[in-house]
């Protein structure tokens, strides 16, 4: 449970944890950020080779302290066994669900962002624009999964319709740092390609967005998390990246559009070869633009 993704997962559940009050929670995480709201919660820096989550245990440690794994003694409770919020990365059932059966929550669970962070210099040259975040497709280094990626066709044909639809369009990735964009990189408004944003500068683009265009990823569970419209594209892997593992009930998911491969795809291996051809791919962007524009 190390990405942002992961994270957003374990959010409505650590908010109930808290909200139980047995005891102090300590969290292992690198994204501290999506749980400043909630109160009681001690923060433990995690270990990870991950750049992304990296940089952010060094944004977030520059003006906060991290602190160590609790120490038998540190607590009332006797026995003190860490627990682990996670879900098996290869079992075909929901997520939410897989983490459920192991937190069973008290209070209803909502699946979204804290509040909002002050607004950044960054994003000046949007402002009183109308936006979409796009998430390119990318290859991840040590982590086999580009099967579940859409074709870069797609996000790009959405990239060339919501710009002609006069919206501002605003690519994001960590470039360079282990990412790597796959196929040619669409022709953005804005850019930040090379892991420019902090991360709580990500959660306000995200927020403030008009719309997301996303393959599975952080950038879906971003958007739903905001409460963004999302044209969710779906490749491959199709065992374990489809809308029912990957969103769920407590989500609001009344603003996502999905874009399924025409054959879905039935494994659940990072390297299969299936066909993510989509039927009608263009009439669904243009739907969704349509939506978006209100
Ligand atoms: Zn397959």
């Amino acid at each position: 449970m190390v990405g942002i993704g992961d994270n957003l997962y374990a959010r409505p559940f650590v908010k109930d944890i808290a909200r139980q009050g047995r005891g102090r929670v300590s969290l292992m995480t690198g994204f501290p950020q999506l749980f400043d709201d909630i109160r009681g919660i001690r923060i433990v820096k995690p270990q990870s080779s991950l750049p992304y989550v990296q940089n952010n245990i060094r944004f977030w440690g520059e003006k906060n302290n991290w602190r160590g794994a609790p120490r038998v003694g540190d607590v009332d409770s006797e026995k003190m066994e860490p627990r682990f919020i996670s879900y098996v990365p290869e079992n075909p059932e929901n997520v939410i669900d897989q983490i459920w059966a192991k937190f069973p929550p008290k209070y209803q669970l909502t699946f979204d962002l804290p509040s909002p962070t002050p607004t950044s210099p960054a994003f000046r040259q949007l402002r009183g624009k109308r936006y979409v975040v796009i998430r390119p497709v990318v290859i991840r280094e040590g982590f086999g999964t580009s099967a579940r990626n859409p074709r870069p066709e797609y996000v790009a044909e959405a990239n060339r319709v919501l710009r002609r639809a006069g919206f501002l369009t605003v690519g994001v990735a960590n470039a360079g740092d282990g990412e790597a964009i796959v196929g040619d990189t669409p022709e953005f408004d804005l850019k930040f390609l090379n892991g420019e944003l902090s991360f709580p500068e990500l959660m306000e683009l995200f927020r403030v967005a008009d719309g997301v265009v996303s393959g599975p990823g952080f950038g879906m569970l971003m958007a739903v998390a905001a409460k963004r419209p999302l044209l969710a594209i779906w490749g491959a892997r199709g065992a374990l990246d489809n809308p029912n593992r990957i969103f769920h009930p407590i989500m609001d998911t009344s603003m996502v559009q999905n874009m399924l491969p025409t054959v879905p795809c039935p494994h659940s291996t990072g390297e299969c070869d299936c066909d993510k051809y989509i039927h009608r791919a263009l009439p669904s962007i243009y739907d969704f633009v349509e939506r978006l524009k209100g």
